[in-house]
């Protein structure tokens, strides 16, 4: 009796070895193309997108592009060809992935793009990100309650960064941010002393810190030789410590020079720690497990023929369709919550800010 009990638990056991390993190897492979690993989110994303997606049985293929155009499409090609059923894109250039797209959609492949709107093709499927124009909200918000805006004091001077000008989420993020500040603009309360307005004028290619960096440094001695800079918006981290770099070079942050209030993205560990020294004023918190989570959720669904979840679809017109989307909503950040919301959640331990 004990033999045949345990006989039959062994086949039973093997019996469901096979099929948890069949599931695993019916399931197909997902493409996941990043852009950079210059950045700490864009490794989150890729460890979570793995993450969810081996955990729910699917083969991944993960590549990262360096902000190289041309290594990103020949990932993608890849990809194509080695046989990936849904590719998951984060685009480096949103406008210049239609050749390949059009091949993997021949193929019948579903393509959902990854936070960054992939643009000018109909060949997009979903698009999975945060709610983009709400980012440029939350930063300028920050710049408003810090600078006691509402409460009419003024007027400050402030200077404005704006994101990659490839990048469809720049100009979300600019307009969001834009549509707090534009009126204390206008009425004098802030003033933008060196003229610079509009994403042609204050993008940041590749959103790159160090290019941040020059600019500061040119708006500091052009226009701030006898004057102060109470803010400036900027709209990444990774542009927010080139920035204050800058800005700690002509002495502010020190004496009777304060820091400016700067605002950020992304609530990368280095800027946490930089807003606990008192630098850096706020960022955005984006959680990428919830959105690795809906892009998994986009790649079940469609697999299986179900009919997949969006929230929105009326905002993100590619220039050729307006692509179905799912948007999370980003959260802001300061000394006042970032334990709450980043310790407390998970998504970081304590001694990483040790
Ligand atoms: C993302 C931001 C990120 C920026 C730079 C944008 O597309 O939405 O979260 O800060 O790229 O990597």
């Amino acid at each position: 009796m004990n033999f045949l009990r345990t006989t039959l638990s062994a086949v039973a056991l093997a019996a469901f070895a096979f099929a948890g390993s069949a599931v695993a190897q019916n399931k197909p492979t997902v493409g996941v193309a990043m852009p950079t690993k210059a950045s700490a989110r864009w490794i989150a994303d890729g460890d979570n997108m793995v993450k969810v997606l081996k955990e729910r049985g699917y083969g991944t293929d993960l590549q990262y592009a360096e902000d190289d155009i041309p290594n990103q499409l020949s990932q993608i090609e890849n990809m194509v060809t080695k046989g990936a059923k849904v590719l998951v894109i984060a685009s480096i250039d949103g406008t210049t992935l239609s050749d390949v797209l059009a091949q993997a959609k021949a193929k019948g492949i579903t393509i959902i793009a990854y936070d960054r709107l992939i643009r000018d093709t109909p060949n997009v499927d979903y698009y999975a990100t945060f709610d983009n124009f709400q980012v440029g909200v939350l930063q300028a918000q920050s710049i408003e309650t810090a600078l006691k805006l509402k409460e009419g004091k003024g007027p400050f001077n402030i200077e404005l960064f704006g994101g990659s000008p490839d990048d469809n989420n720049a100009y979300f993020f600019y307009d969001g941010a834009m549509s707090v500040l534009k009126p204390y603009i206008d009425s004098g309360k802030l003033v933008v002393a060196s003229g610079q307005t509009g994403m042609n004028k204050v993008s940041t290619l590749r959103w790159d810190g160090a290019t941040a960096q020059a600019r500061m440094d040119n708006l500091l001695s052009a226009f701030y030789t006898n004057k102060k800079l109470s803010a400036v918006l900027s709209p990444y981290d990774g542009l927010s410590i080139g920035i204050l770099s800058s800005l700690k070079g002509v002495g502010y942050g020190s004496g009777d020079m304060p820091m400016p209030i700067v605002t950020g993205q992304d609530a990368e560990v280095a800027s946490i720690k930089s807003m606990l020294r008192g630098e850096q004023y706020s960022t955005i918190f984006k959680d990428t497990r919830d959105l690795a989570k809906v892009t998994a959720d986009m790649v079940d669904a469609t697999l299986s023929g179900k009919t997949v979840e969006v929230n929105d679809t009326k905002t993100y017109n590619n220039g050729r369709k307006i692509v179905p989307s799912y948007l999370l909503k980003p959260v802001a950040v300061d000394k006042s919550n970032w334990e709450k919301l980043l310790l407390d959640s998970g998504y970081y331990k304590k001694a990483q800010f040790n």
